[in-house]
């Protein structure tokens, strides 16, 4: 079942390995069948080059397999969280790559301080609040989505404005329309981590860009008269 979505969600996982955002096992790609509210998520602890379609594990949103011979990634009960609670986001993106995680762990947000940013991110990359030790003991991966989704509504931030998020001490989740869109993310705010830190070290003033400058860069490509690109 679900063949197409499959073969996007393993090859989501591979473009991962193949952009240096994953090392080992680490890392995890989804994506979500609206129309059946079933969710393919890659397997647990599987090394990336025995990785076939077969290994993708389809879950519904409670958890439980539907098809699949390996356990579900770890992290699947944080995906379902994010999936229940933003219908416009259809797949999902974890990984640990290095310059995003060395923001969520020094729990810094990201400004936008250039054109690249704004190109892809409206807003701050935000960070999530630290988990609680009840939260982290009772139902860890669970309250990972929690805390995420908290930070978006707390901050009145869109998700599909804002398609990346840090989770504090932890490391990036992002997101998007399609597979594609959120592999981009995951790979886009990797190098504009890299960026902002090189950025932070350089300017002597911690301000972000003009705002009109976020608005043209963001709108143009994203918004109600978008002109970048060519058209559809
Ligand atoms: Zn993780």
């Amino acid at each position: 079942m679900l063949e197409n979505l499959k073969k996007q969600v393993l090859e989501g996982n591979l473009d991962l390995v193949k952009h240096g955002l994953v090392v080992l096992t680490w890392g995890n790609v989804s994506a979500i069948d609206r129309n059946n509210n079933l969710v393919v998520i890659k397997p647990s602890g599987v090394d990336y080059k025995d990785m076939k379609l077969d290994d993708m594990v389809v879950v519904d949103l409670d958890g439980n397999i539907i098809e699949g011979n390996l356990k579900p990634s770890s992290d699947t009960k944080t995906h379902l969280e994010i999936y229940k609670a933003f219908n416009e986001i259809n797949s999902i993106v974890h990984t640990h790559s290095k310059f995003a995680t060395i923001f969520a762990q020094s729990k810094k947000e990201i400004k936008p301080y250039g054109t690249t940013h704004a190109d892809y991110f409206y807003n701050n990359i935000m960070v999530t609040r630290e988990l609680t030790n009840k939260e982290i003991e009772e139902d860890y991966e669970l309250n990972t989505g929690k805390v995420i989704i908290e930070k978006y509504k707390s901050s009145k931030v869109n998700p599909t404005e804002c398609k990346a998020i840090l989770v504090s001490e932890h490391g990036p989740f992002t997101f998007g329309k399609d597979v594609k869109e959120a592999v981009e993310n995951s790979i886009v705010l990797e190098f504009i981590s890299e960026m902002a830190l090189h950025t932070i070290n350089l300017k002597e003033n911690e301000l972000p860009m003009q705002k009109s400058l976020i608005n043209k860069h963001y709108l143009r490509k994203h918004g109600k008269n978008a002109y970048y690109g060519q058209k559809k």
